[in-house]
């Protein structure tokens, strides 16, 4: 039996992370459950799935997820704090920990698990953008494995030559391609784009997420994100990750061989995929994913992304390019402006301009430590807010396009 800690289960990785195990009760046992302040569902979770610990960050809700339990559930011990989402991360019980809280929030956990030597399923994509080096060198010295969830990466790892290694680049490869489905807006021209509501960008054509990553889908900084995701992952400099449109995100990425040879890895647009591949390998097990049926699929299309409608994109490309905390920046300044989209604080293409302005006002240090990581992490969170800030007194109400 392998102990399991779901990190995020309330979200939509944690759910379908959740229903893969379920779905394997004589090889799994889920261990602890954690979040931030999904007090009903996180209680649901603990009366159905009887972990021995559940978490929740945020304090209040933690003391209320008691009190909602009552004595419903004494197999389970309830911790609160930001703190105690990292003791679930190094439990001795459990061997793989799933990283899937959204956003910088998930940074010291993931670390933590790293550190520690487990078996890493890697959802949250913004830790390894905000600490690359770092995270790296945790799963090295901690002795982990680390998996990728998202379900480019994890296409490309199960298209890499078998005994590749983590950060190291793998023998004989090209490039990689990214797949990116391109979002709700891929077809629309600017002007209406410029005056998408938030219910607009979350409504993904392919794939059921949550709305962060929904509307970095929809700027296409989740292609971005992904893009500094592959770097670090797979040890290839940003010229050697290509992002190329795939409207039916069937093939989830493609690796190119020096010999003309192109890999792909196909499905389903259904995350179990990812996340079943992840917990058995390196052997395989069932998902509950439909199978893919290629006649009724009929067609593959392919195109190049627009820089110009995505600029996001261009601004994620860069900080790849410039490295040290510039791909922090670049994250902490965008999950304030969706966040501030998200509210209706800031229109669709001021995600962009406030991300730009972020970085080009922000010194682009190199990574020494933690501590550089967070401090670039507070800096840009701050001058996001005063960009919103300036922004808001002459924001034009939804519906309408900002010059
Ligand atoms: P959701 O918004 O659906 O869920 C986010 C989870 O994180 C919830 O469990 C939430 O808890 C928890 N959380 C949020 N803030 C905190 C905090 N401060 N402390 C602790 N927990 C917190 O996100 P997704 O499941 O869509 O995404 C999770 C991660 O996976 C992201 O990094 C995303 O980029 C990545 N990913 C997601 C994919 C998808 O298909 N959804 C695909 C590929 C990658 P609560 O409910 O209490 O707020």
């Amino acid at each position: 039996m392998i102990g399991v800690v779901v990190l995020g289960s309330t979200g939509s990785i944690g759910e379908n992370t959740l229903d893969v195990l379920e779905r394997h009760p004589d090889r799994f046992r889920l261990v602890a459950i954690g979040a931030n302040r999904s007090v009903e569902k996180l209680a649901q979770q603990i009366l159905r799935h009887r972990p021995a610990y559940a978490a929740l960050a945020d304090e209040a809700a933690a003391r209320a997820l008691r009190a909602r339990l009552g004595g419903q559930a004494p197999h389970t011990r309830v911790l609160a704090g930001p703190e105690a989402l990292e003791e679930l991360a190094t439990l001795p019980e459990a061997e793989c920990v799933m990283a899937a809280i959204v956003g910088a929030a998930g940074l010291k956990s993931t670390l933590a698990a790293a550190r520690a030597g487990k078996r890493l399923l890697l959802a949250n994509k913004e830790s390894l953008v905000m600490s690359g080096p770092l995270l790296m060198d945790a799963v090295r010295e901690g002795g982990a494995t680390l998996l990728p969830i998202d379900s480019e990466h994890n296409a490309i790892f199960q298209c890499l030559p078998h005994g590749s290694r983590a950060g190291e680049a793998p023998a004989g490869v090209r490039r990689l391609l990214l797949t990116a489905s391109g979002g709700p807006f891929r077809d629309l021209p600017a002007e209406t784009i410029a005056a998408a509501t938030p219910e607009q960008a979350v409504a993904h054509p392919n794939w059921v997420m949550g709305r962060k990553i929904s509307v970095d889908s929809a700027t296409l900084m989740n292609k971005g994100l992904e893009l500094i995701e592959a770097c670090f992952l797979f040890g290839l400099p940003p010229e050697g990750v290509d992002i190329v449109i795939h409207p039916q995100s069937i093939i989830h990425s493609l690796v190119e061989y020096v010999d003309g040879s192109v890999l792909a890895q196909l499905g389903s647009p259904d995350m179990r995929t990812p996340i079943a591949h992840a917990l058995a390998w390196p052997q395989r097990m069932s998902s509950g994913v439909a199978f893919l049926d290629l006649v009724k699929t009929a067609r593959l299309d392919f195109r190049a992304p627009d820089p110009d409608r995505f600029r996001c994109l261009a601004l994620a490309q860069a900080a790849a390019r410039t490295g040290g905390v510039a791909p922090v920046l670049l994250n902490a300044a965008n999950e304030v402006a969706v966040h501030a989209f998200l509210e209706r604080q800031l229109n669709f293409p001021g995600i962009a301009s406030v991300i730009e302005e972020v970085i080009t006002c922000c010194p682009a240090g190199k990574i020494g430590g933690l501590d550089d990581v967070l401090a670039a992490d507070a800096e840009a969170r701050l001058r996001a807010h005063e960009s919103i800030h300036a922004r808001s007194g002459a924001a034009p109400a939804y519906g309408e396009a900002r010059a």
